[in-house]
């Protein structure tokens, strides 16, 4: 890697190198105090820089094997190197990294330059029983980065950062193959030369890669109009243990089971993806954002169950609960929030429930859908904010991980979970996990800020995405957190919520995987992992859990 490369990685503590000016502002500071009852201190992250890192296991034998395949500059046993491949950016994460816990390092950083070279590392791990947990960005929040050796003798992190190249576009059939290593922004910027795009769009976007998001089957801010990752992906070349497994399904095919769904959501289990085949569209023409309010969440819900049946969903959805609504406004600050409550307040909606509502595509075919959406919206009792709302969403879309790096200096717990639930249980789920956050993270001083939105709908049903704000235990935050999550995981199983809406499993997920799947489930997953990697070194214990 580079040193200009080296320059755009994720910090060790936080989102970015810098808190690019994300600190929490005096207004929304004073908002939060009254809200939950905080008491703001200063709480810096150590520098790591200097903190002393674990010798590598790795033997001498295994590092010249190693370097003979890949070159000494691509084999890495240094602190730095290892560092930056250590942890995910969970909440946990974080908060181990800033209280200056770095134990849990891989040994060593291979960094492979094709898809030989990785099934070449793979072969010489087998042979040396080295654990191998492929990294892409870094971004994971459900502990995907944080396996270890699982019984190894070493574990080393395979990161695909020079798996970059755009091998093939099609532009007639609109498939493009690429390498896992490119992250959102890199990948559009070559697609924005063909006029084509992704529309791919998590909040992790300027890190994340598309290897990332295939493994743990992301979901992006456009991904109610574009489709989820898995949806995007119509081939995969998966190196493994036993050899190359190539699969594809363009543009359909009834050859038995999918066995591309295997290779979607697999986190690393089965092998390492090193091309991907990907569904791209034209860019948009037009885009156009606005904001709507509803007088509830029970209506808002009601609204795009209707948008969804009619077949007017926007693009983009995002439906904020009356507590996130309140925080948006407060976080806002300054005239614009004072107009905006005033507008809501004289429509009856002070209390209401904040829709952000997007369209992409031919400026016409924008238009038609948007008003007929926009009829249906009134006929829901929504009401139009204007395009100002919408805007404001698009210009903020990646800052929250920046301003979560300001709340953390001053003594907070910020952590987000997910879920997805039918229309008969979304209310439901929604009200025990909120209940469940709350009931947990309350003291006798203090009381959680839970918010929720809706962030991708379906025929069917839709996510929630929830993000809590609470006075953080100095003494115990991890156990904090881990009973909360617990409590909250607990809840939206039992109402009917799916475990993981876009987070994918990790080891954090693990423990309730076959509540989800079942124990038939979790046995079709083992055979599989059996037949493709025997000595069971690729990413030991993520979806399967710590023996
Ligand atoms: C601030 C923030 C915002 C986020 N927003 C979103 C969001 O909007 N939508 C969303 O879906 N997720 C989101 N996430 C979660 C995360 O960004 C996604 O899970 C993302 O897909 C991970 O991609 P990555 O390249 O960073 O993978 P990593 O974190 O490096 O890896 C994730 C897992 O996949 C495995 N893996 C990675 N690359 C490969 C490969 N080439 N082959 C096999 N296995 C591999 C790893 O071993 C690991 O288990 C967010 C995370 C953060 C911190």
């Amino acid at each position: 890697m580079t040193e200009a490369e080296e320059r755009t990685e994720l910090g060790l503590t936080g989102w970015g190198q810098s808190a690019k000016g994300h600190e929490l502002p005096n207004a929304a500071g004073k908002w939060l105090r009254r809200e939950i009852g905080w008491t703001p201190r200063p709480t810096q992250a150590k520098e790591l820089a200097s903190v002393t890192t674990a010798a590598t296991r790795l033997t001498d034998a295994s590092s010249a094997a190693l370097i003979e395949i890949l070159g000494a500059d691509h084999v890495r046993t240094d602190g730095p190197s290892r560092l930056r491949r250590g942890a995910g950016r969970s909440y946990l994460d974080l908060i181990r990294r800033r209280g200056g816990d770095v134990s849990g390092l891989p040994d060593a950083v291979v960094l492979p330059g094709s898809h030989n070279e990785v099934l070449a590392v793979l072969g010489r791990c087998v042979d040396d029983d080295i654990a191998v947990m492929p990294f892409g960005g870094g971004t994971s929040v459900v502990g995907g980065l944080a396996g270890g050796a699982g019984g190894h003798r070493a574990v080393i992190a395979l990161d695909v950062a020079r798996l970059k190249d755009v091998s093939s576009i099609d532009a007639k059939s609109l498939l493009v193959t690429a390498g896992p290593g490119l992250r959102g922004p890199e990948f559009e910027t070559r697609m924005a030369r063909y006029g084509l795009t992704l529309g791919h769009f998590p909040q992790s976007y300027e890190f994340a890669t598309l290897g990332g998001y295939a493994a743990t089957r992301s979901a992006g801010q456009a991904s109610t109009g574009y489709g989820r990752f898995d949806e995007l992906v119509a081939g995969a070349r998966l190196a493994t243990p036993v050899g190359s497994w190539q699969v594809r399904r363009p543009p359909c095919s009834a050859a038995g089971p999918d066995l591309l769904g295997l290779v979607l959501g697999s986190e690393g289990i089965f092998g390492v993806i090193t091309d991907l085949t990907l569904r791209v569209r034209p860019a948009p023409e037009a885009k156009h954002y606005e904001g709507w309010s509803f007088r509830s969440l029970p209506r808002a819900l009601e609204g795009l169950r209707q948008l969804a049946r009619a077949e007017l969903l926007p693009d983009i959805v995002r439906l904020s609960d009356t507590d996130e609504t309140r925080a948006n406004i407060a976080f806002t600050g300054g005239s614009k929030a004072t107009a905006l409550q005033a507008l809501l307040r004289a429509r009856g909606h002070g209390g209401g429930c904040l829709l952000i509502a997007g369209w992409e595509g031919e400026a016409d075919a924008v238009g038609v859908r948007r008003r007929a959406a926009s009829s249906l919206l009134r006929r829901c009792e929504a009401v139009r904010l204007g395009r100002s709302v919408g805007q404001s969403w698009l210009s903020n879309r990646y800052s929250g991980p920046y301003l979560r790096d300001a709340l953390l200096d001053v003594g907070l717990l910020v952590e987000t979970l997910e879920t997805a639930a039918s229309w008969t249980d979304l209310g439901e789920v929604h009200d025990a996990t909120r209940d469940a956050l709350i009931e947990s993270l309350s003291t006798s001083e203090a009381k959680p800020l839970v918010m929720c939105h809706v962030s991708h709908v379906y025929p069917t049903g839709a996510s929630l995405y929830f993000t809590v704000l609470a006075d953080r235990d100095d003494d115990r935050p991890l156990q904090q957190w881990l009973l909360a999550k617990r409590a909250a995981t607990d809840a939206l199983l039992s109402t009917g919520g799916v475990l993981t809406h876009h987070h994918a499993v990790g080891i954090d997920h693990a423990p309730w995987l076959s509540r989800e799947i079942g124990d038939l489930g979790i046995a079709v997953l083992h055979a599989v992992k059996d037949r493709l990697d025997p000595t069971g070194i690729c990413n030991p214990c993520v979806l399967f859990g710590r023996p």
